[in-house]
């Protein structure tokens, strides 16, 4: 399990600003491109799902 973004749902056309919801720097963001989650930080707290305002972040089975 791991938490992904789907490139469909974010418009990467601004700074994601989930990048400072994350507690433990798990998501990283070149430019205004596709935010990335590395798996070997996250903890699976779930915020950045929930405060996705495109609902992009979601949790692949
Ligand atoms: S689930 Fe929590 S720890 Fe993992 S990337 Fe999202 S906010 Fe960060």
């Amino acid at each position: 399990m791991a938490y992904v973004v789907d490139a469909a749902k974010c418009p990467q056309n601004h700074r994601c600003p989930l990048l400072a919801v994350c507690p433990v720097g798990a998501i990283t963001q070149q430019g205004f491109s596709l935010p990335r989650i590395d798996a070997s930080l996250c903890i699976e707290c779930g915020k950045c799902a929930r405060k996705c305002g495109m609902q992009a972040i979601y949790k692949d089975a």
